[in-house]
């Protein structure tokens, strides 16, 4: 069975993420099913999620006043509805899903109400919310759903929201949206660090508002083409190309017989490469202590590389 691929638009309001995700999705045909979070409806034959719309209503409304923790205990279950009874099965029939936001906007709103990554983190993991149902998990082997591409837009230009819907977030200003965009690629890094999400899916791009939405469209496919086919080794092999370069030994600047060392340390989701031009005692002492690699790992962080693959 060949699980469809889960591509993730996120990012500010007003960037431009729903226009995109939906002519991505239109290029894609009958392949791509979108939809959107944290309720769920799609104009291509998705069934619509009451209770999610329900949700996402009351949650959002100033109407009512529900503590921070409460309100993402119930956008955490409108998220998991979708999760499982949207997203997933159509990607077991095989389907591309494309999402307009995921849990990670979840995040994001969150952390400006004043809940931390960590905090918000921690509720995920308590809750299993975001946990796939156990029928998926045994034929996937993987309890959490990791995307194939998170999407992040910018924009070359502010636009506020022009009609109000009673949204909470509908009355901020441009210095709200810059602290938005600043802390949608924070939590970013954070997802990568904690184990929800590779740092290769990570895609940035720039909606520019002096082009037609098929040029953007045009320009986002270029760069999702291009990122399918950049290769972490090629990558890799360049830099150890770069560090062979080098004639003196990074530890103590002998030009004795100057040979790179490399070794991986990390786990599935990525890890620290280390590339280091050592001289042949150096190379010894490499090889047989771990102090000194740590010390150097200390002192010569420029000349290691991080890589996730
Ligand atoms: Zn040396």
């Amino acid at each position: 069975m060949k699980f469809g691929k889960y591509i993730i638009f996120e990012g500010a309001d007003g960037v431009g993420k729903s226009v995109l995700s939906q002519k991505l999705v239109s290029r894609l045909g009958e392949k791509a099913t979108w939809t959107c979070e944290p309720y769920t409806h799609s104009p291509h034959s998705t069934p619509q999620l009451p209770i999610c719309t329900a949700l996402r209503d009351f949650c959002l409304s100033s109407k009512y006043d529900l503590t921070l923790a409460g309100r993402e205990l119930m956008l955490l279950t409108s998220r998991s509805v979708s999760l499982n009874h949207i997203v997933v099965p159509n990607l077991l029939r095989g389907q591309t899903i494309i999402s307009d936001r995921s849990f990670i906007s979840g995040m994001v709103y969150a952390y400006m109400e004043g809940m931390s990554f960590t905090s918000w983190l921690n509720i995920v993991e308590e809750t299993k919310l975001l946990h796939l149902e156990s029928y998926v998990k045994d034929i996937e082997h993987r309890s959490i759903l990791q995307p194939d591409l998170v999407v992040l837009v910018h924009s070359t230009q502010y636009l506020p929201k022009s009609l109000s819907s009673g949204d909470r977030y509908d009355s901020k200003d441009e210095r709200f949206f810059r602290q938005l965009e600043m802390t949608y690629s924070e939590s970013l890094r954070c997802l990568v660090n904690r184990g929800f999400l590779k740092q290769d899916a990570i895609l940035e791009f720039t909606n520019d508002m002096s082009l037609s939405i098929d040029e953007n469209v045009d320009k986002l496919c270029t760069l999702i083409e291009n990122k399918k086919h950049s290769d972490p080794w090629n990558d890799l092999k360049q830099k150890i190309a770069e560090a062979e370069k080098k004639t003196n030994c990074i530890a103590c600047d002998s030009n004795d017989d100057v040979k790179v060392s490399h070794q991986y340390s990390g786990g599935d989701l990525g890890g620290q490469y280390l590339i280091v031009p050592l001289c042949k005692m150096c190379r010894i002492k490499w090889f047989c202590s771990s102090e000194f690699r740590n010390e150097l790992v200390e002192r010569y962080p420029k000349d290691l590389e991080d890589i996730s693959f």
